[in-house]
């Protein structure tokens, strides 16, 4: 599988983790999905999950594919014991683990000389951002490390911790539900040890900071805060011990999760932010706009002697002029009134009640949001690579990535946030398509390898609808909102229908003759996804789509569920990938490139081959014992079905 990718700065390798939410008990199945009898039957597939889920084995693989089932308790399979089992052991030779994962891309990387990428994707609550965390740790512990990386190394780790505090929240379906979409990139230096790292960030829910949803909460840290902060530290930023008494704060009613520790959680990421070199007036910078925040949400507006709108809690404002630093006359006057411009003058005019309350939460998630974005920049300057540090290294690097972003949502009300996430793993799914499917069969035809074509679905048809220039959905959003008059989300709806009726995977509410839809409202459009159908409401698409992503609807459910589990072996395109990969071969290698690495393994072939490289391949193949069905000779590369006994050759080979 081979990546091109403008982070990964050129061709590189993906490796992909599948998540997937499964509680139940039954004896162990097959630990690769392709040694599956009757691989065609979903059934079967899901049974075999089942089986392994009940004897506490998590892991299965799908070829060079894990697929992993969240087992939501502590398993002894993470101790540094089990690092050490892992490390350069082959794929084939070891029952599966994110660690065989892990340790796989990272020899790949070394050995092949070129960037890799773990793509980690799966449900909320699935367990992806606990994996990504224990691919992290299995490099800061295997990977060498002199004394000026070990302080990288700290910061790499201690990265996740603020990082969750700021943009991970308790809801109904996760207690730390990432509420962002996060690549990480972790630079290598030649000999192997990690010498840099990179964040890019992506739509953090920024409307989680003045609305939760019952059951759920706002960010960890504003808990974090009042939990766990210094009582001086809590007088000085002017806030209270108690949760309810912020209006942010008391909308999803639960200010207290069982399995989160508040007060332990502050402590970790007050440390985590001196390890990753925060001075302490930035982090005092920090925590006066988190107070801000919550003093944002208890200002109030309430009608004047002559009847103007007016701030009614005078305490906000003062403790909001004294932490963000600025006029309190000018911060009234910005909570309570417009400036717009008219013919060339400007001119000031009051904000309604609603209007005040609006310009309140749109200033409250906007301070956020960019101190968010700040902290991300903060952490890259400390993660970054620093040639006067280590400069021997200079152009001999290469990266191993993890994506980790939340899965696929539907809900019975879904809007824009539902949109942009479904699109991401419309996107993400494309990209598993790509590097799964496609492109597999399409090597076997161009090395001529005889091969019996696996069909699937290619949702490129839906991402193209989504993003197509001019035409596609996205686009006529942004036309939209540019738009002189009054646009509205109607029109824009109008404009959908008028630009994309009559497309497959694009359905409103009215009928080619004229009659009307009930299963879509007027209000409403129907999108066919490649993992479903989803109905979304375009109330707020024109706004919300000015301001980036805004995230908010979330439901209880979507244990155990066999449909639940189903639908996610279906969207994560699994039954297919098994298909290819049964019918296929785990690995290939140029010619050259494989004789160079194992001619050693063969008197015929050591110390040079003399002669036409494929048989030289040949010989070499042929004198490991592998059968002729076991391997074929394309025309630039060897593929091999199962190299089981190659591999087991490595660590002699390293040696
Ligand atoms: P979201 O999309 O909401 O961010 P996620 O897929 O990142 O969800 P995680 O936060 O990684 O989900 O996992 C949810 C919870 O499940 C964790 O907080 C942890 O309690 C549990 N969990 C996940 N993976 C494991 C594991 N390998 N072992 C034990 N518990 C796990
Ligand atoms: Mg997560």
């Amino acid at each position: 599988m081979r990546y091109r990718g403008r982070d990964l700065g050129g061709e590189g390798r993906v490796h992909l983790v599948m998540e997937s939410t499964l509680t139940a008990r039954d004896r162990v199945g097959v630990q690769d999905f392709v040694l599956l009898e009757n691989y065609t039957s979903e059934a079967a597939f899901i049974e075999n999950l089942r089986r392994r889920f009940g004897e506490n084995l998590i892991y299965t693989y799908i070829g060079s594919v894990l697929v992993s089932v969240n087992p939501n308790k502590d398993l002894e399979i993470y101790s540094k014991a089990h690092m050490e089992r892992y490390r350069g052991v082959s794929f084939y030779e070891i029952s599966p683990h994110i660690y065989a994962v892990s340790d796989n891309t990272y020899r790949a990387m070394r050995t092949e000389r070129r960037d890799q990428c773990i793509l980690i994707s799966g449900e909320s609550g699935a367990g992806k951002t606990e994996v990504s965390k224990k691919i992290l740790q299995y490099y800061a512990t295997t990977c060498p490390v002199t004394d000026h990386l070990s302080t990288l190394r700290d910061r790499l780790l201690q990265s996740n911790p603020v990082l969750e505090a700021f943009g991970n929240a308790k809801t109904l379906r996760n207690d730390n539900s990432s509420r962002f979409g996060k690549y990480m990139d972790v630079q290598f230096d030649f000999r192997g040890a990690p010498i840099g790292g990179h964040i890019l960030n992506y739509l953090l829910e920024k409307s989680r900071v003045v609305h939760q949803n019952h059951g759920e909460r706002n960010f960890h840290i504003f808990y974090q805060l009042l939990e766990g902060g210094e009582q001086d530290l809590l007088s000085k930023l002017g806030l209270e011990r108690n949760a309810q008494k912020y209006q942010y704060l008391v909308k999803g009613c639960c200010p207290r999760v069982s399995s989160i520790n508040d007060k332990n959680d502050w402590r970790t990421v007050r440390k985590a932010l001196t390890v990753i070199g925060f001075h302490e007036d930035e982090v005092e910078d920090l925590l006066n706009i988190i107070a801000s925040v919550l003093h944002l949400g208890n200002t109030q507006f309430g009608e004047g002697k002559n009847g103007e709108n007016q701030i009614t809690t005078e305490p906000q404002l003062k403790y909001l002029s004294k932490l963000l630093g600025v006029d309190g006359a000018a911060l009234r006057e910005a909570l309570t009134h417009k400036k717009i411009t008219a013919k060339g003058e400007e001119m000031i005019s009051p904000l309604s009640f609603e209007q005040a309350v609006a310009a309140r939460d749109a200033l409250a998630k906007a301070v956020y949001g960019r101190t968010f974005t700040w902290l991300v920049v903060k952490i890259n300057q400390s993660l970054a690579f620093k040639d006067d540090v280590y400069n021997s290294s200079k152009g001999s690097s290469s990266v191993i990535g993890l994506l980790d972003i939340y899965g696929f949502e539907v809900f019975q009300h879904n809007s824009f946030e539902q949109f942009c996430i479904n699109y991401c793993n419309e996107k993400l799914q494309q990209l598993f398509i790509e590097l799964t499917l496609k492109s597999e069969q399409e090597e076997y035809e161009a090395e001529g390898i005889t091969w019996e074509p696996v069909k699937y679905f290619d949702n490129k048809i839906i991402c193209d609808l989504v993003e197509g220039k001019h035409k596609g959905l996205i686009s006529i959003l942004d036309e939209e909102c540019l738009r002189p008059g009054e646009p509205s989300d109607i029109s824009f709806l109008e404009k959908l229908e008028d630009t994309l009726g009559g497309h497959a995977h694009f359905v409103t509410h009215k009928l080619s003759n004229g009659k009307t839809r009930k299963a879509v409202s007027r209000e409403e459009f129907k999108l066919i996804h490649y993992a479903g159908e989803v109905n979304y409401s375009v109330n707020g698409f024109l706004d919300k789509n000015k301001d980036l992503l805004y995230r908010n609807l979330k439901e209880a459910r979507l244990e155990f569920d066999e449909a639940l589990v189903r639908h996610q072996v279906k969207y994560l395109g699994l039954m297919e990938n098994l298909r290819v990969r049964r019918a296929g071969f785990a690995y290939r290698r140029h010619y050259e490139t494989f004789l160079q690495r194992y001619k050693s393994l063969c008197p015929r072939t050591w110390p040079n081959w003399q002669g036409r490289l494929a048989d030289g391949v040949a010989t070499l193949v042929q004198h490991l014992g592998y059968k002729p069905e076991e391997y074929k000779l394309g025309k630039t590369k060897i593929f091999i079905r199962f190299p089981k006994t190659l591999f087991s050759t490595e660590d002699s080979l390293e040696a």
